[in-house]
């Protein structure tokens, strides 16, 4: 079977400066991976490069399903199956949740009944239906937004899904819930590329395979016990193994936050 997701040597850059720097990563259907990074490591502009958001200078390639990504449009990436989850949801008054999944499910192909029985399944096994009928994201938790998120992945079917910071400022008990939903995502038709920067998520779901990202490439891969690694010592301790000197500060780290992914204040 052709891998869902191929990444290689993946560099880009943004107003001169270099964000990814030969990345190369391998994600097979069937598989959750994990990429852990510290602020600033450029997950999410790998998210933005890899669905196809402009500005970014970019080398290497990737492909889904076989498929040279860089030689489609955004639309065409999605329609493709490349999904993302948002960092931040947004709240839509006046649209409800049923009514939004009806419309991307038409947009993605699916035809009406398939869209309805998917919508009412997927509601089910992601306790979403008290939900389906109000205002999309309105007065959710945090824990709850992302829930939908992965819900709504779930009804759309894409083949990769990226989820950048799906754990990202919520408390512990709604960490959970988001887990149990990552692992409800599995299937063998998709691959889920979990970004996170914290290891909490990891006590309570078993990705197939870890990835340590910093500045901007893949410098480790592994099991369970990278993630125990940078519970201890954090990601200094994985530095001073591989003898990774840290950059030396080049003034603010964080740019004015991206309004739909990227987090706008350093955790
Ligand atoms: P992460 O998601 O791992 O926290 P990002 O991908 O958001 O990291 O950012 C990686 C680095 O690139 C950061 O130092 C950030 O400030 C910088 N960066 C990202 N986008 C831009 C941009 N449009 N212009 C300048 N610097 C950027
Ligand atoms: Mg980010």
């Amino acid at each position: 079977m052709t891998t869902a997701l191929k990444i290689n040597d993946l560099s880009a850059a943004v107003d001169g400066k270099q964000i990814l720097d030969g990345l190369s990563l391998e994600v097979p259907y069937g598989e959750v991976h994990a990429i852990m990074g510290p602020n600033g490591s450029g997950k999410s502009t790998l998210c933005h490069v890899l669905t196809g958001k402009p500005g970014y200078k970019v080398t290497g390639s990737a492909s889904l399903n076989g498929d040279d990504l860089f030689e489609l449009s955004v639309d065409e990436r999605s329609r493709a199956g490349l999904l993302q989850s948002f960092q931040y949801p947004t709240e839509v008054a006046g649209v409800r949740l049923r009514d939004f999944l009806l419309e991307a499910a038409d947009e993605r192909g699916l035809g009406p009944d398939d869209a309805m029985a998917r919508i009412e399944e997927q509601a089910v096994k992601f306790d979403m239906g008290r939900f389906l009928d109000r205002a999309l994201n309105d007065d959710l938790s945090g824990g709850e937004k992302k829930r939908s998120e992965i819900y709504q992945l779930a009804v759309l079917g894409p083949r990769v899904a990226l989820l950048d910071e799906i754990d990202s400022g919520l408390d512990i008990d709604a960490v959970k819930q988001v887990a149990k939903a990552v692992e409800g995502m599995r299937s063998p038709d998709l691959a889920v590329v979990m970004i996170t920067h914290y290891s909490r998520i990891l006590r309570y779901l078993t990705p197939d395979r870890i990835h340590v990202m910093i500045d901007g490439r893949i410098v480790d891969s592994g099991g369970h016990e990278l993630a125990e690694e940078l519970e201890d010592g954090g990601y200094d301790a994985v530095r001073r193994r591989l003898g990774i000197e840290k950059a030396p500060e080049d003034g603010p780290q964080r740019k004015p936050a991206d309004f739909f992914t990227d987090t706008p204040f350093d955790v």
